[in-house]
């Protein structure tokens, strides 16, 4: 255990991330304005994940990894999605956070959205990826977009592989039939993220990742995290990586419905990461700010990070990552944006 100083942390992790979110900004707006959490799927994530090609992937990634990087964030549990584009996808994303200095857990979401092929090849991208050695959990996008065949096979495929299983459950009112078809399957190594509206007593092993702006934005309901008994991590559903942001909302969310909520509680939501991503324990963030403790941090906004050392190497010092050229990324990030885009 290395020993910290007032001003340093170890490396902060976000539990549930998309990294190619990040190309979703100035997207064009949909041609109907969407109303409910399916809409939202529907005209905004289920259009832009169809139009992804690898390159595309690749430079989100980077700029993703470069975000978290700015904001103290070392390790990223990323969620993936690209039914056109599925082959060696998970391989790039690693690759391009390799590149940046972020570690990743990659996951490929396995759905029926596109029929029996689509959700074979996404499960194979999974098993691909892990019998090569990567750094992954076997992804599902929900229980709502699955038959239970293939919930059924990717169950088994982590089960085979020794890791846990990433998938949304009740984000929104649509997938309140996720516990009764898959607590069977569910093991203390699934990631289980938002949970809204997942009862409190809902029988699931796993850890539950709150993402508090994500579920503000999507006007899905406040998950509550508080109480579930399960371990309970933070996540961004794709909003950046900024995980001190995340503690302070979901800290002060938690407050909005108990005022005698501690900010213990959602750094302890913040610790649970390193159960997650164990390495980034050892990574260390040095703040612009100090003490690095609950109560300090709950009400200190604008904190970032001086340097940031990831397994022993410093990848970010004075305003800039060392590996990467910034300016370089968020050109050529805006380049496939537009490409993107255009495709729309
Ligand atoms: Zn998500």
């Amino acid at each position: 255990m290395i020993e910290l100083g007032p001003a340093e942390t170890p490396g902060l992790v976000c539990a549930h991330h998309h990294l190619y979110s990040a190309l979703a900004r100035g997207m064009p707006a949909q041609p109907r304005v969407p109303t409910t959490f399916r809409e939202i799927l529907e005209q905004v994530w289920w259009r832009l994940d169809t139009a992804l090609d690898l390159e595309m992937i690749e430079w989100s990634a980077k700029l993703g990894a470069l975000e978290a990087l700015e904001s103290g964030t070392t390790a990223i549990v990323d969620h993936h999605e690209s039914p056109n584009s599925i082959e060696g996808s998970l391989s790039v994303i690693a690759d391009a956070c390799a590149e940046v200095g972020v570690r990743v857990v990659c996951a490929y979401g396995v759905t029926d959205r596109h029929g029996p092929d689509g959700a074979r090849r996404g499960l194979e991208e999974n098993r691909r990826f892990l019998g090569a050695g990567g750094a992954g959990l076997v992804g599902i996008h929900a229980a709502f977009t699955c038959g239970d065949g293939t919930l059924e096979a990717a169950a088994a495929l982590a089960g085979e592989s020794g890791v846990g299983v990433h998938i949304h459950v009740c984000e929104g009112p649509e997938d309140a039939g996720a516990p009764a078809r898959l607590a069977r399957h569910a093991t203390d190594r699934w990631l289980l993220a938002h949970g809204v509206h997942l009862p409190t007593d809902h029988g699931l092993a796993g850890t539950i990742v709150h993402n508090p702006y994500s579920n503000l934005n999507n006007a899905v309901g406040y998950a509550n995290p508080a109480r579930f008994s399960n371990p309970v991590a933070l996540g961004t559903d794709g909003i950046g990586a900024h995980m001190i942001e995340t503690f302070r909302l979901a800290y002060a969310l938690g407050r909005s419905v108990d005022v005698t909520a501690s900010p213990e509680t959602a750094w302890g939501w913040l610790e649970t990461g390193w159960d997650l991503v164990p390495a980034a324990r050892g990574d260390r963030v040095t703040w612009s700010y100090e003490p690095m403790t609950p109560w300090h941090v709950a009400f200190t906004p604008g904190i970032r990070p001086l340097r940031v050392e990831v397994g022993g190497d410093v990848v970010w010092a004075d305003g800039r990552p060392t590996r990467v050229d910034a300016v370089e990324v968020r050109a050529k990030a805006r380049e496939q944006a537009a490409r993107l885009h255009a495709r729309l």
